[in-house]
């Protein structure tokens, strides 16, 4: 377990001067005070609003002790340190999906993370455990490009263009569970950064082509790792009506070996090679690490590309005096800074600002979470329905089967 803190201070990297976050210290204040509050789960009890660092800390710390081994709390890499604080375990999404598949004791999976890996959990969970998302308002951008209509649709006109019979469709996590069950029901797989060339080869080897959803950047980042020409991977435009081959020819499509959903991640998306010119000209020895959801232009000027957990694990492993410039979530760059104090690890982009959405699992949400479960009560439980959960465990146990 992590020591708990309850205070997150976001600090920009003496070391880099100007090349660091220059977002404000964020610490912990009361719900109320959060510039977005408006805009979050609406339904949290007023008696949480107002409570402030030291009160959360106890009330979470407290209902940690009465439910003892009755809670696992698990946190994503890209949650604020005050939830870290408490996090159990932590991980990319694969890990804790994993995680989530290998662990019944817990009868409450505490998952602060956003839905669409809470939802993963529920379904590779045992059926005596619950899965509990602290703020429902906590989603994803990316998430949300793919909505399951416009994929049914897309796949529909893939179907009558006749391009679906030699195509795999292949799902990032970073999806809704009915996408991970279409994705299933058609032979395909889910996918995460830590293992997208392993299932596009699985892929690969029992189909010509894959649609490859929501994520246009790690789905171009990863054919091109594996050698697929550029203009064998086509972008396929989702807003587009009906009929109109998601702004491709029939050509296009027939040649291609990679169908690639317009979507994005607003956070990685803001990471340029100009940033990267500037970190090389102050330090010429540092290495440039990025996530592939990054731009294509991005990764490839970039030195290493991969996982958050294959960018805390190369800086974890490098030696004292090693400099690194981080291309992905700031609260994950400024908290291998601070586990990395012999090394210099600063974030390419002068004003990123943390992923907004998994920011919205404020410390008060979790205690409210907790405390409601002392009490007896299960707030925000992520319940896949049966119909779904069936084929989107398909997919996702395709992807844990591959070695
Ligand atoms: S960092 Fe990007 S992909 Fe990850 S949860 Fe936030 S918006 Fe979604």
């Amino acid at each position: 377990m992590t020591e708990q803190t309850g205070t997150a201070t976001l600090v920009r990297p003496d070391a880099a001067p100007g090349l660091g976050c220059e977002a404000d210290a964020i610490v912990t204040v009361p719900l109320t005070e959060e510039r977005a509050f408006a805009y979050w789960q609406q339904d949290i009890p007023a008696e949480y609003w107002a409570l402030d660092a030291a009160q959360l800390t106890q009330r979470v710390a407290e209902a940690r002790r009465t439910l003892g081994t009755r809670l696992i709390i698990l946190g994503h890499h890209y949650q604020r340190e005050d939830i870290i604080a408490f996090a159990d375990y932590r991980g990319d999404s694969f890990k804790l999906a994993r995680w989530a598949a290998e662990h019944g004791e817990s009868e409450y999976i505490v998952f602060c993370g956003v839905h669409f890996m809470a939802e993963a959990a529920d379904i590779l969970s045992q059926p005596h455990q619950k899965v509990i998302l602290p703020n429902m308002a906590a989603g994803c951008s990316m998430a949300d490009m793919a909505d399951p209509d416009d994929v049914y649709n897309a796949w529909a006109e893939l179907e009558e263009l006749g391009i679906a019979q030699d195509t795999l469709p292949v799902t990032y996590m970073n999806s809704a569970a009915s996408l991970k069950a279409f994705v299933g029901e058609r032979g395909g797989a889910v996918c995460t950064s830590s293992n997208a060339t392993k299932v596009l080869e699985w892929a690969f080897a029992q189909k010509k082509r894959v649609l490859f959803f929501p994520d246009q950047h790690l789905g171009r980042n990863t054919g091109y790792k594996m050698g697929v020409p550029l203009e064998q991977m086509v972008l396929w435009g989702w807003a587009r009506p009906y009929g109109s081959m998601g702004g491709r020819t029939l050509d296009e499509l027939q040649q291609s070996r990679i169908i690639l959903w317009a979507g994005h991640c607003s956070v990685h998306q803001r990471f340029t090679p100009q940033q990267i010119a500037e970190a090389r000209q102050r330090y010429p020895d540092i290495t440039v690490i990025v996530h592939p959801e990054c731009r294509f232009e991005t990764v490839q000027a970039a030195d290493l590309n991969g996982s958050t957990e294959f960018i805390a694990r190369t800086i974890g492993e490098a030696p004292a005096g090693s400099k690194f410039a981080v291309g992905t979530e700031i609260n994950l760059v400024s908290r291998l800074a601070k586990e990395n104090p012999d090394k210099v690890v600063f974030c390419l982009d002068p004003v990123v600002c943390p992923c907004s959405t998994m920011y919205r699992v404020h410390p008060a949400y979790l205690a409210w979470v907790l405390d409601s479960l002392v009490e007896g009560r299960v707030v925000n439980q992520i319940v896949v329905p049966d119909e779904v959960r069936g084929p989107a465990k398909l997919a996702l146990d395709r992807m844990l089967a591959i070695p």
